[in-house]
């Protein structure tokens, strides 16, 4: 297993309920180090460029409206397996399927809403991470 670095985002859904403390204990309880973390407000614009890849899908708009509609906490984390990793204290997509103890589990309303994205793998980590942070803002 490698060290890796994953963009993590606390979800408007979980900002709007204060639960970005207890959502970066799971991280940090799972041995991922939060080495870059900052609070913005993405435009419709933004969160468009950002979730290109589902551009087709048909919760698109509702995606982008979502995650522009209040505060975000975007984060790189950094651990052996980090990508991996992060998506399994994540859980499922769908809250209905996460398994126990999981960030979504625990805290995701729907399948809209559910509190976290992470990064899928180690090249679309690089590439989201880029989008959000400058190399001297990454303290490893
Ligand atoms: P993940 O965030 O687990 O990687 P996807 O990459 O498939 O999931 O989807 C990106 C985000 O789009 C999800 O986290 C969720 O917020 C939203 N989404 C996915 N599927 C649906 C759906 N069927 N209905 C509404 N929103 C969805
Ligand atoms: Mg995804």
């Amino acid at each position: 297993m490698a060290i890796e670095r994953t963009l993590s985002i606390i979800k408007p859904d979980a900002t709007n309920r204060n639960l970005t403390g207890a959502i970066n204990a799971k991280f940090e309880a799972a041995g991922l180090r939060i080495i870059a973390q900052k609070r913005i407000h993405l435009t419709d614009a933004q969160a468009g460029k950002f979730y290109e890849v589902h551009a087709a899908r048909p919760f698109y708009g509702e995606l982008c409206e979502f995650m522009s509609s209040a505060p975000v906490v975007v984060q790189v984390l950094e651990g052996e397996d980090a990508n991996a990793k992060n998506r399994e204290v994540m859980g499922a997509t769908n809250p209905a399927e996460a398994a126990e103890g999981t960030i979504r589990k625990e805290f995701a309303l729907s399948i809209g809403e559910n509190s976290v994205h992470g990064s899928d793998a180690p090249e679309t980590a690089a590439v989201e991470i880029a989008y959000f942070f400058s190399g001297l803002e990454l303290v490893g």
